[in-house]
């Protein structure tokens, strides 16, 4: 939020901790994604998520650049934010909004998804010429038509010009399983063969979202929707598979101060059970904390100074880390330290941060780059 306004962030930096960001992954997994796919196939960007926190208007504009086809977005706020970036590629709004707001919603000049017969009468009704893409349900549970409903869906569309359908998509549950996405495709094609009896027959269709992309390149339809694969930010395994590059360098800070502590101190670290030291101990506080998108309780695992290791203790607060410096007596104020990202010879993976706070990559990357200031 602060990106493009010098002197916030750099009042913000005063608070020394950081993101560091590689602005050339997503124009380099653009085309890891496009050697994937057979020519032809639109790649749409998923931005949802505020960019994956990396800024929906700034990744937007990065895969803009680097020639991507279309995007979608989970919010109406991030659509906005694109087109106020003077993008003007297709825009596909996965749902997000009530009927009641669909003649706001269709006039913001995006796609929108109909998921269900409420929102097509709700977008029908609006009155508002809009384009569309059909939602199908595969298996997954959460939005789309079912395979007893598409059919009344298709002819309903097919009878009216409002909302003009330009797509059809769905989403996997199951990547990884090959039985569970050979049957939620299966659905999906059942649901484009009635579509096209419905005389729907050249429309975009799509399915692939990141993990599909890698595990099945045979289900690229016209288009594909990835995400995480191009911030580079699916899990180990998955990103073992393709040479894809991290948009998150590294999460890292400087300690503002550092204390000597006698032998028999009682400690109580960050609200923790207090400790007594058996001998003298060093600490540093590093101004990073759980509102920073990291955790409060142990196990808070360990972090990397002058190419060293250093561990953390107590229970984290809300702004800050207090960290072991007993066996580091070159560290001091200053100091740079490493929570993501290499040091030296030695290297924190967003993998093994992610493993110590049992968060998932794909919670735990973008709550971080969403609060802290990127460089
Ligand atoms: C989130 C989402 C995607 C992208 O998923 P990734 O795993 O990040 O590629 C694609 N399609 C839909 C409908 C989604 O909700």
């Amino acid at each position: 939020m602060y990106e493009n306004d010098p002197q916030a962030r750099e009042l913000r930096l005063l608070r020394p901790a950081w993101a560091e960001i590689d602005r050339g992954a997503i124009g380099a997994n653009l085309a890891v994604a496009r050697s994937l796919v057979r020519d032809g196939v639109k790649i749409y960007f998923v931005c949802k998520g505020d960019g994956f926190g990396f800024g929906a208007a700034t990744v937007a504009r990065l895969a803009a650049d680097a020639g991507v086809d279309g995007f979608c977005v989970g919010s109406p706020e991030e659509g906005a934010a694109i087109r106020a970036a003077g993008i003007d590629r297709e825009v596909l709004l996965f749902a997000s909004t009530l009927p009641e707001d669909a003649a706001r919603v269709a006039s913001l000049g995006l796609t929108v998804t109909i998921q269900s017969m409420e929102s097509l009468h709700a977008f029908m009704s609006a009155g508002i010429a809009v384009d569309a893409f059909v939602e199908i349900d595969p298996g997954f549970g959460r939005f789309g038509f079912l395979p007893s409903q598409w059919m009344d869906a298709f002819r309903a569309l097919a009878a009216q010009s409002v909302v003009r359908l330009k797509g059809i998509y769905t989403h996997l549950s199951s990547p990884g399983d090959e039985t569970v996405t050979g049957s939620q495709a299966g659905v999906f094609d059942a649901a484009l063969a009635d579509a096209s009896t419905a005389g729907f027959d050249d429309v975009t269709t799509m399915l692939a979202s990141s993990r599909v992309m890698i595990a099945h390149p045979d289900l690229s339809y016209r288009a594909v929707d990835p995400g995480r694969l191009l911030y580079g930010a699916l899990d180990r395994g998955w990103m073992e598979r393709v040479p894809l590059r991290s948009m998150l360098r590294a999460v890292r800070a400087r300690i503002i101060h550092v204390q000597q502590h006698p032998a028999g101190s009682m400690l109580g670290i960050g609200y923790s059970a207090p400790i007594r030291l058996e001998r003298a101990m060093r600490v540093g506080v590093v101004p990073i904390g759980f509102g920073d998108g990291l955790n409060h309780v142990p196990p808070l695992g360990r972090v990397l100074v002058n190419g060293v290791q250093a561990q953390v203790m107590g229970r984290r607060s809300l702004l800050h880390t207090v960290i072991d410096l007993t066996d580091l007596p070159d560290v001091g104020v200053g100091s740079v330290v490493t929570l993501v990202g290499e040091d030296g010879k030695e290297q924190i993976t967003i993998d093994e941060l992610a493993d110590t706070l049992k968060l998932p990559v794909m919670e735990l990357l973008p709550r971080l780059v969403r609060s802290l200031p990127q460089v």
